[in-house]
């Protein structure tokens, strides 16, 4: 409440709103008044009031409505104190007046000691309110700052550092809903894992430095064979990377490999050192599963075969993408 306090006075009673009136403004405070429920309505509308003095007998809106309304249209961090002025001071009409939306209830006409004692309390709830609204505020932005801050968190949790795709820890997790929603829906979830190609030698040869370079260049071919939108390219580990195609049988997968394998051909990194070409390569295994038919029993399976049909790239001369033979999706 500011300097000079504010209120508003209803009453249908002439007389009486002329002596509550000149009882504010004797108190060093400043009244407006309004001849009706309606004018009070309009009133409150108009302006801010530090609290209301509202005759409870009028015609229709009478004190109790008009009550209800401001209560009604009032957002969460307002309050105006509302005191119902009355005739009536039986328990009923009371506790009426209380659930309408008023704070307090006092009998007509009301002194000036009891107004100025109501005033006091007033202020020091009021008081406490607002604490209460600015603490409540603060509590909004700190947890505004903590969501942002939890928000940011977890990006920079599922992205690898070197390459800015997503890192192993991501890649398990989608790795383990794609496996529950390939069980629950009857649909292939296939499996690549990429092994840059004489990469400890490409180290050897260009330095630390240009061996991470090539790993982001490889990160951004790989990406662009992850094409649809469910699919995800990760960094595994290492020069290590995994591709997961949902809802892809072998033969989609294969060709997503043979294309990812193109793409890292195809950036034409010089690697002199490279026992099978003379620029940058990787292989390829690939797996795919259809989860409620398949032998194996959990998607770190389906990485398995993947993981040996890469070995067997690697064995076959580099370079190249082979598949697991035994996937049994092949079957279905
Ligand atoms: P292979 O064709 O059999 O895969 O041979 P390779 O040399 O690639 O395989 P090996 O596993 O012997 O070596 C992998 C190398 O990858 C060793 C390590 O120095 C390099 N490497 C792993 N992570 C990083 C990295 O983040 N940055 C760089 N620059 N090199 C890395
Ligand atoms: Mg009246
Ligand atoms: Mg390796
Ligand atoms: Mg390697």
């Amino acid at each position: 409440m500011g300097e000079t306090m504010k209120a508003l006075i209803v009453d249908d009673s002439p007389s009486s709103l002329a002596y509550h009136c000149a009882l504010i403004d004797s108190m060093g405070l400043e009244s407006v008044s309004a001849a009706g429920g309606r004018e009070a309505l309009e009133r409150y509308q108009e302006q801010k009031f530090d609290f209301i003095l509202l005759d409870v007998e009028m015609p229709s809106p009478d004190g109790y409505e008009v009550a209800r309304r401001i209560r009604a249209t009032e957002s969460p961090d307002e309050w105006t104190p509302i005191i119902f002025l009355t005739g009536r001071t039986d328990e009923e009409s009371l506790s009426k007046g209380i659930e309408a939306g008023g704070d307090d209830y006092l009998a007509k006409p009301v002194s000036e000691l009891v107004l100025a004692a109501k005033m006091a309390a007033l202020r020091r709830l009021n008081h406490i309110r607002s604490a209460l609204v600015t603490t409540a505020g603060q509590l909004r932005d700190t947890n505004h700052l903590l969501w942002q801050a939890n928000e940011k968190l977890k990006t920079i949790a599922a992205v690898d550092g070197l390459t800015g795709i997503a890192n192993r820890r991501r890649l398990d997790e989608m790795l383990g809903r794609e496996w529950g929603r390939a069980i629950r829906e009857h649909t292939p979830l296939s499996v690549l894992m990429a092994d840059v190609d004489f990469f400890k030698l490409y180290n050897d040869s260009y330095g630390h430095q240009a061996g991470d370079d090539c790993l982001r260049k490889i990160s951004g071919a790989l990406a662009l064979a992850a094409r649809r939108p469910g699919d995800l390219a990760a960094r595994y580990g290492g020069e290590e990377f995994a591709i997961v195609l949902p809802n892809t049988p072998l033969e989609g997968a294969r060709h997503v490999a043979q294309f990812a394998l193109e793409k890292v051909l195809s950036l034409g990194i010089p690697h002199k050192a490279s026992k099978v070409r003379d620029q940058v390569s990787i292989s390829i295994g690939v797996a795919s599963v259809c989860p409620d038919t398949a032998k194996c029993s959990c998607c770190a399976d389906l990485v398995k075969m993947a993981d040996r049909a890469l070995y067997e790239a690697k064995e076959r001369g580099r370079a190249r993408v082979v598949w697991a033979e035994s996937t049994p999706s092949e079957t279905v």
